[in-house]
């Protein structure tokens, strides 16, 4: 955790060669990966949507959109209900259940897909970097390059189907 902006220019100076002038920073916040996943995203008349039911990694870019989408699935269910005057418990209504096991699980293959690309990134010792990087010349020189593009800028993860926001 980098704790002023010369902490913060150092790194930048050291990893990239970039001199970057501290005195410049307004600024300066840190931030924590975490990775959660409520067991339930539906209980009774509540509903858990966004990062209070999913958080991911943040290098996707996708624990917004993952968001959006739970309020884009969700909302029409809630429509219906306070149209019906339904006043069940959420959970036991189907349309509810299917929503609740469909977004966990986009939820679950978005985030081994970041932590996927995480540990791509992750520094390592130069023999496991070596490694790494023959790995990725080898795929990337065959046709698997798209799909692993693909997954690696989230549009689809690998094992999973592709993430679009409905229009
Ligand atoms: C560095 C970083 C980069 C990111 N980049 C992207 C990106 O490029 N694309 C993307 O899609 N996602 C990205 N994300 C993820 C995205 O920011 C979150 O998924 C999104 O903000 C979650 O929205 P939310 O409304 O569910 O939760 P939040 O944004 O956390 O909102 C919850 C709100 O509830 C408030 N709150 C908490 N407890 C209480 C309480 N008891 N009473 C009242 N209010 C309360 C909080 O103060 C907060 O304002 C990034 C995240 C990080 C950390």
């Amino acid at each position: 955790m980098h704790q002023s902006p010369r902490e913060l220019t150092d790194l930048v100076a050291e990893r990239t060669g970039v001199s970057v002038d501290p005195e410049t920073c307004t600024m300066i916040s840190a931030f924590n990966i975490r990775r959660r996943l409520t067991k339930q995203m539906v209980a009774g008349r509540r509903l858990l949507l966004g990062d209070a039911a999913h958080e991911v990694s943040p290098i996707g870019g996708q624990g917004m959109t993952l968001g959006w989408l739970d309020a884009v699935e969700v909302a029409p269910l809630l429509v219906q209900v306070l149209t019906d005057h339904n006043t069940a418990p959420l959970e036991l209504l189907q349309p509810f259940q299917a929503f609740g096991r469909q977004q966990r699980s986009l939820a679950k293959t978005v985030a081994r897909q970041a932590e996927l690309n995480m540990a791509l990134g992750r520094p390592m010792s130069p023999v496991a970097a070596s490694i790494r990087d023959a790995a990725l010349r080898t795929v990337l020189s065959t046709r698997m390059r798209h799909r692993f593009a693909q997954a690696f800028t989230m549009r689809q993860p690998l094992g999973g189907s592709e993430i679009l926001v409905p229009g």
